[in-house]
Formats: C-alpha cells, sequence, structure tokens
C-alpha cells in the first residue's frame, strides 16, 4: 500500500514528508477494524523514518535523560519547534532499544501529527504558507495548478483566499476553479505548494473528514 506520490511533490522535503503523513494516517485507519493483529505499515514507515531525517528533524541531543512525559497527539498542537524536534528525534533513536516504538508512535497518530504541526511552526505564518505568491493587496496569484496523485491537473488558483471555515481550523484556504467551472475553496491543510513548479499538489482525499471521523470501535 505504497502510495504514489508524484515526483515533484517526492523531491519538496516538506511535500514528501506531508503526503507521506497523510496516506499513513489515511492508509492506517480502514485498517483500524481488522480483527487479527496490527496493520502492517509496509515500507511507508520506513520513508516516512528517511523523510523526517531529510528534514533535519533528528538531531543529537541526550534523549535519555529528557525526562518529558511520552509523545501523544493529543499534546502536539502545544508543542513549541525545540520541543517538537527533540520528540521526533527521541521517538527515531529510542527504536533502537524499543522495536515497534517507531510504529507504533504512527499507529496512534501522535507522529504524523507532529510533523504536520512543525511544517505549520516553520513554513506558515498566519495560516499562509510562506512560499506561497501573494501580491501587495494581499490576494494569491491565480493560476497556479491544482495536481493530484495521478489525476493530473483538476484545476487552478482563482486569485481569492479566505480562513478555513473548518471548526478549530484557522489556516488559509485558497479557492480553485475545477475544470467543470465549479468553484470551491480548499484549506492549505489538504494541500502542499511546490515553488519551482508553481503547482499544487493535494494531500490527501477528504477535506479535514479525518478530524471529524471517530475511530471505529469493536463491541
Ligand atoms: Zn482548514
Amino acid at each position: 500500500m505504497t502510495p504514489t506520490i508524484h515526483p515533484t511533490l517526492a523531491a519538496d522535503k516538506w511535500g514528501r514528508a506531508r503526503a507521506l503523513s497523510c496516506a499513513l494516517d489515511e492508509g492506517f485507519e480502514p485498517l483500524m477494524v481488522q480483527v487479527m493483529g496490527l496493520p502492517n505499515l509496509n515500507g511507508m514507515s520506513h520513508n516516512f523514518h528517511m523523510a523526517l531525517g531529510a528534514l533535519g528533524l533528528v538531531k543529537p541531543f541526550d534523549w535519555m535523560k529528557w525526562d518529558v512525559p511520552a509523545l501523544t497527539k493529543e499534546m502536539v498542537p502545544t508543542l513549541d519547534d525545540d520541543t517538537a524536534w527533540r520528540h521526533v528525534t527521541r521517538v527515531v533513536r529510542s527504536e533502537r532499544f524499543f522495536e515497534g516504538n517507531f510504529d507504533a508512535h504512527i499507529r496512534n497518530g501522535s507522529l504524523t501529527a507532529l510533523l504536520r504541526h512543525l511544517y505549520i511552526l516553520r513554513c506558515t505564518e498566519n495560516g499562509r504558507p510562506l512560499n506561497f505568491p501573494m501580491f501587495s493587496d494581499g490576494s494569491v496569484e491565480p493560476g497556479l495548478r491544482l495536481v493530484g496523485f495521478s489525476q493530473g491537473t483538476i484545476g487552478h488558483t482563482t486569485g481569492r483566499h479566505e480562513v478555513c471555515a473548518q471548526p478549530d481550523c484557522s489556516r488559509w484556504s485558497v479557492e480553485l476553479e475545477v475544470h467543470n467551472g465549479l468553484r470551491q475553496y480548499w484549506c492549505s491543510d489538504n494541500w502542499h505548494y511546490v515553488q519551482g513548479a508553481e503547482e499544487l499538489f493535494i494531500l490527501q482525499s477528504w477535506s479535514h473528514r479525518k478530524s471529524r471521523r471517530t475511530r471505529p470501535t469493536r463491541k
């Protein structure tokens, strides 16, 4: 179930890591209902591991003496940059001593959420991706292409943007015109802008659907 990541998106370090974080979350949740054993994360977990390293989020420090509670998904929104990369480093480094620790933090959604949180801390300002072209009057560049994993170009930006209307989200949402002429706002949670290509790439299939969906429980 290794996802196909568009080569342009895969060549962008944050784009690759964000795409993998979304794919791991989406690929994992439907498998939760499996009765027998834990789902197999296959090579995606390894690729995510590599992507975290490529971003320089695994750095030397004395993590064994770092006495803070284990990373949980719930604490992620409260973490500052310094604490966040230390958590990444501790999860990655401790795998050597506690086998399965890395995958466990993917299964509980904490590490993937932490990567996306770090992206917001480092690469956005007031919800706007910092590399996104904006004119002095506050409008965005029209005509930037929205690209899907395999569908090719799906639509383009109209120049309008708004604050995302979803609850608990204050990120940028840009208006896109898709091929049938329909216009809709897409939250920047769901796409990644690659500057050199001047294209937005879709990261996940359903806008905010995951965050509102409750995890299936077995009775
Ligand atoms: Zn949003």
